[in-house]
């Protein structure tokens, strides 16, 4: 077979590809608040979230964060993203693991439960991102109904992103992109200490 034919070749099964995107771009005419979920075990869902808060702000948006799990480290998004104008709360004890004290978690899970409510009902915000919510609803340190219904009430233009692992199957059901990262692999496991930059 000559190259000129294998051209040739390429050029019509992209042609037809093109044909198929195109046709289904098309027929995507909706604008609507979208409600995204990032679960499993893998790397990759709140720097995920993140992500999309970044590309909303670069966009002019205005957007808010709800982190519901403390981590041990500083965040190298909320010192970014502070500075750009987004708003963060963020829960006031560590790790859940580390404090095992359920009172006192769910007191803190609920303060910044209220502030995202409030956003959640703020037509000027255009994106709320809910970081580990998934384990506020698995230790019922917030209550499943209330939360659904918070964000099915929501402005009909806002994004919310929720990030987790093991969410509720009814917060998925809800949801209209739902993304589940899979461990292949983690440093982690290898020994290698959670890197600056990388892991927070
Ligand atoms: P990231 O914030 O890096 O996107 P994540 O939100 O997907 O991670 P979390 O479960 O919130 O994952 O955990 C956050 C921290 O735990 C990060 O430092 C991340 O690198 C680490 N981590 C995530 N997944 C794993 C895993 N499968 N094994 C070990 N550590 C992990
Ligand atoms: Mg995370």
């Amino acid at each position: 077979m000559n190259s000129s034919s294998s051209d040739e070749r390429h050029k019509q099964r992209m042609q037809k590809l093109k044909e198929k995107v195109d046709a289904r771009i098309e027929s995507a005419t909706e604008d609507k608040g979208l409600l995204l979920v990032l679960t499993g075990n893998g790397k990759g869902k709140s720097s995920s979230g993140f992500g999309m808060v970044a590309r909303a702000v670069g966009h002019g948006l205005k957007a808010a964060v709800a982190q519901f799990i403390k981590g041990s480290w500083e965040c190298g998004e909320r010192n970014l993203l502070e500075k750009a104008g987004v708003a963060f709360e963020v829960m006031r004890t560590g790790f859940t693991w580390d404090t095992q004290d359920k009172t006192a978690d769910t007191e803190a899970a609920q303060a910044v439960w209220q502030h995202a409510k409030q956003w959640l009902q703020d037509d000027t915000i255009d994106v709320v991102m809910l970081d580990e919510i998934t384990y506020m609803l698995t230790y019922q340190y917030l209550d499943l109904d209330e939360v659904l219904s918070a964000i099915a009430n929501r402005p009909v233009n806002q994004h919310v992103i929720v990030t987790g692992r093991a969410c509720h199957r009814a917060l998925i059901e809800l949801a209209d992109t739902v993304s589940e990262v899979n461990n292949t692999k983690h440093a982690f496991d290898a020994g290698v200490k959670a890197q600056k930059g990388i892991d927070w």
